[in-house]
């Protein structure tokens, strides 16, 4: 069974589970974007902006997309800060990150000063400079093979 995203883009689905309906905010070659219906983390919205064909993880996009998807990203943060203080661009990669829809997603979300919501919240741990430099070096190694 297809996945939802790619349910949308062929037109076969026109509403989000809730019954809102899909509705595309702007598109490219090979990207689209449209509101989440999934509890907005904001009443201003959530974004989602998606590649048009089905690639489940970051890693499969090809280079082309993947360029077109960020200056997708980019010309909506653009807009969006015409009436909000920032937002938060975030991509949710393999279940163990949170990511629900095997569809490859960026998820973009209006913030204000004084919203008070806490998507950046995290428990920050310290690290030794020997196992930073170690972690440094192990990726490094990754990177280069
Ligand atoms: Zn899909």
């Amino acid at each position: 069974m297809k996945c939802v995203f790619c349910q949308f883009i062929s037109g076969e689905k026109k509403e989000h589970s809730n019954g809102l309906p899909f509705r595309i905010l702007h598109q490219t070659k090979n990207t689209i974007s449209f509101l989440s219906n999934v509890l907005p983390a904001t009443e201003d919205g959530h974004i989602l902006i998606i590649p048009k064909k089905h690639h489940a993880n970051v890693e499969d996009i090809p280079k082309g997309t993947s360029h077109e998807l960020i200056e997708h990203v980019s010309l909506l943060v653009k807009i969006l800060r015409k009436n909000h203080d920032g937002c938060n661009i975030l991509l949710n990669d393999g279940g163990a990150a949170g990511q629900e829809i095997f569809h490859s997603h960026f998820h973009l979300i209006p913030r204000n000063t004084k919203d008070k919501i806490k998507i950046e919240v995290f428990k920050r741990k310290s690290l030794s400079k020997e196992n930073f430099l170690k972690l440094h070096n192990s990726l490094k190694r990754l990177i280069k093979d």
